[in-house]
């Protein structure tokens, strides 16, 4: 049996991204959101890795209206991109010229065209020919369903160099205001987390500190894993800022918003090798994180690739008829992982 200790920082984050499925926000009651009880928490999607081009973030919680959450679920499981959201958003609810109808794009209409065409065939929105003239219109509005974003950064170990270099990204953070809180989580080694660290982060960005352990050797997760340190202030999205204006910044949480909700967290079963024989899930408390035979510990995602030296694929056999789960546990594995997927987009999302 692999060693299901937290050995690299790629495990801590799933860790938190699980936690954060369970039992966000931390600390609701100390922070009284909007007089709401825990048992009213909203919604959550949660991803990790995205953010823009110039900044990456960690872990992003949306913070969903349930209504909206549910208009938006029917518009199928899958990121509107980009170059989608302005159709579903702006097409009409009667048919109607695409260039009447949409906001000027400011790059050529040709490429409206071809989202327009992307578009119909899945089904966002309608279109037909009316001459030589493509016509546009709606299926349903497109909802409103994000109410607050918040970016966290994962340090499992935080000692003062990585604390000195986290404090530029998180100024960084807090001065483009893209999202509504930034928060720093961290592992917890002793007591809380120094003072002189906590000096090093901009007074706006909240630290967690999460726990993981069950007092044995073995890590876990579970919804109280995490001690708020430092509450954030609530940052100022919808403002123009100095990189942003206000309406670029709706744009960028929108899209955000959207990659969120179509990657997901457990999508690491697309960048990782659950085809390899030694690829295995190790159960976590309520989480589950990929352990690996071969390096007997909880492999990085950077690691666990096509130029991985003890790749080794899964034997044959395993795919075909005996084996418990159909396709081979390979497929078993993104198949599951696909389903919680799923189930976390289906609020409520406390089940393990
Ligand atoms: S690809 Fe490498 S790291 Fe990933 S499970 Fe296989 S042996 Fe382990």
């Amino acid at each position: 049996m692999p060693d299901p200790a937290i050995s690299s920082e790629f495990t801590f984050e799933l860790l938190v991204c699980r936690w954060a499925e369970l039992d966000w926000p931390p600390d609701d009651a100390a922070r009284g959101v909007d007089g709401e009880s825990a048992d009213a928490a909203p919604p959550v999607i949660v991803s990790r890795q995205l953010g823009t081009q110039k900044r990456r973030w960690d872990t992003i919680v949306i913070e969903c209206d349930p209504e909206g959450l549910a208009a938006r679920r029917e518009f199928g499981d899958r990121t509107i991109d980009g170059d989608l959201l302005p159709l579903v958003r702006h097409a009409p609810a009667e048919w109607a010229y695409y260039r009447d109808a949409l906001p000027d794009p400011g790059y050529p209409w040709r490429y409206v065209r071809e989202a327009i065409h992307r578009g119909a065939a899945r089904g966002l929105i309608e279109k037909r020919k009316n001459g030589r003239r493509i016509e546009i219109r709606r299926n349903r509005p497109y909802p409103d369903w994000v109410r607050r974003i918040v970016a966290i950064e994962n340090k499992p170990d935080l000692d003062a160099s990585a604390a000195a270099a986290l404090s530029d990204q998180l100024e960084h953070d807090v001065e483009t205001a893209l999202a509504d809180e930034v928060w720093l989580a961290t592992g917890r080694t002793g007591e809380r987390v120094e003072p002189a660290l906590l000096r090093e982060f901009p007074v706006e960005a909240g630290v967690l500190t999460m726990d993981f352990g069950d007092g044995g050797d073995r890590p876990r997760v579970d919804a109280d894993a995490a001690t708020v340190d430092w509450l954030p202030s609530t940052l100022e999205p919808q403002s123009d800022g100095e990189r942003f204006d206000s309406a670029e910044k709706a744009r960028r949480r929108r899209l955000i918003a959207e990659r969120a909700y179509g990657k997901g967290w457990r999508s690491f079963t697309e960048t990782t090798r659950p085809d390899c024989r030694w690829f295995d899930l190790e159960r976590m408390g309520r989480g589950l994180v990929p352990v690996c035979g071969a390096k007997r510990r909880c492999q990085s995602e950077a690691e666990c690739g096509s130029r991985c030296g003890s790749f080794e694929p899964e034997p044959p056999q395993w795919r075909t008829k005996g084996w418990p789960i159909e396709g081979g546990p390979g497929k078993g594995v993104r198949a599951l992982l696909e389903r919680r997927r799923e189930r976390a987009r289906d609020p409520p999302s406390k089940s393990s």
